[in-house]
């Protein structure tokens, strides 16, 4: 079992597999960054999988595949089957953007992949290109309808920024009722690569937008799995926002993150981080495992979004951990 220094126990490994993107988020990659890692940097599916292997061996019971875009990653529907045929019923996930989903739902499906998550910030196009400073409506919802018609389940990922889409939050929300998917808010967490003066809606802003069309949802007990808190309308569908600006929010934290380059991520805020990257491309696993044991012994007990002080921001990039 993978247990931190604060005796949170660890099951849930997200794995980056590249830190590119075809997007240009507002929030996370508003330009191309000044150099992306050389692709000869990167691990490869095969040194990726040993690592996930024994990760598997020591305790994660769920995996993500992230990136960047991992759908930009060619031949990641074989890596997803190597990793179900190791352990078929491990919780296999992936998080995308969607637009290449039209074409590669069906072979995700049929590797093994059993749940997706889309980011979905508006449903107007003028927005939603706004966001992702490219046009991407039509394909990204052509992509969730693909995924959804394969048989994949599906989470809407929406992260609200003042001025940009904080007009959109009920229509997602109605979107995603009508059609049965699953839907987050997630509140932006400031960071370096962000676009200079980006401001989120807090989880108090989201609920009152909310409330403004359903006056009377109530909170869902916590499921200590979930980085959401979920809320429930009247009619019973349910919602939910990531709320990092709590102070709580890190207590039941049970995720580790590794980037396509090798580097075991303890949290999503600090710059802490260690390679196992010598050790899997040469084979010594058993060091891997060590040096995750290593990380998580180090890892931070909270974030410091919570702590209201503008002159200190994170300066990892979303798109390098993976979100
Ligand atoms: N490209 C894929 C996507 O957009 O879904 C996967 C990678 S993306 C980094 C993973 C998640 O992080 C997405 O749901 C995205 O909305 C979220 N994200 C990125 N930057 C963020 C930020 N600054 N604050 C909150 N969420 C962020
Ligand atoms: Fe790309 Fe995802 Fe970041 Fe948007 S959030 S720029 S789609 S990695």
């Amino acid at each position: 079992m993978l247990i931190d220094g604060f005796g949170r126990k660890h099951d849930y490994l997200r794995v980056s597999v590249t830190e590119r993107c075809n997007f240009r988020c507002q929030y996370c990659m508003p330009e191309k960054p000044f150099s992306w890692v050389p692709k000869e940097n990167l691990l490869s599916y095969e040194d990726l999988f040993k690592f996930i292997k024994a990760s598997i061996d020591e305790g994660i019971k769920k995996v993500r595949i992230t990136g960047g875009e991992p759908l930009l990653r060619e031949g990641l529907d074989i890596f997803i089957k190597m990793i179900f045929d190791y352990k078929n019923d491990i919780d296999l996930a992936l998080t995308t953007n969607g637009y290449l989903l039209p074409k590669s739902a069906q072979k995700l499906k049929d590797a093994g992949l059993k749940r997706i998550n889309i980011s979905l910030d508006s449903l107007n196009p003028a927005t939603a290109a706004k966001m992702a400073q490219k046009d991407v409506l039509d394909t990204v919802l052509e992509g969730i309808q693909k995924a959804s018609d394969v048989g994949l389940k599906i989470k809407i990922n929406c992260v609200p920024v003042k001025g940009v889409n904080d007009n959109d939050i009920l229509e997602v929300l109605e979107f995603c009722k009508t059609k049965g998917y699953t839907v987050r808010f997630i509140e932006f967490m400031e960071n370096h690569h962000a676009k200079d003066g980006a401001k989120g809606l807090n989880s108090d802003e989201i609920k009152a937008i909310i409330s403004q069309k359903y006056p009377n949802f109530k909170m869902v007990p916590r499921d200590t799995s979930s980085p959401a808190q979920y809320y429930e309308l009247e009619d019973g569908f349910q919602f939910g926002i990531i709320e990092p600006h709590k102070d709580d929010f890190c207590a039941q934290c049970n995720r580790i993150r590794l980037t396509a380059e090798g580097f075991l991520i303890p949290c999503l805020y600090f710059e802490d981080a260690m390679s196992i990257k010598d050790a899997v491309q040469n084979n010594r696993i058993d060091e891997a495992v060590e040096i995750l044991k290593k990380v998580l012994a180090g890892k931070p007990e909270k974030n410091r979004w919570s702590v209201k002080d503008d002159n200190e921001v994170s300066s990892r990039a979303f798109y390098q951990t993976g979100g």
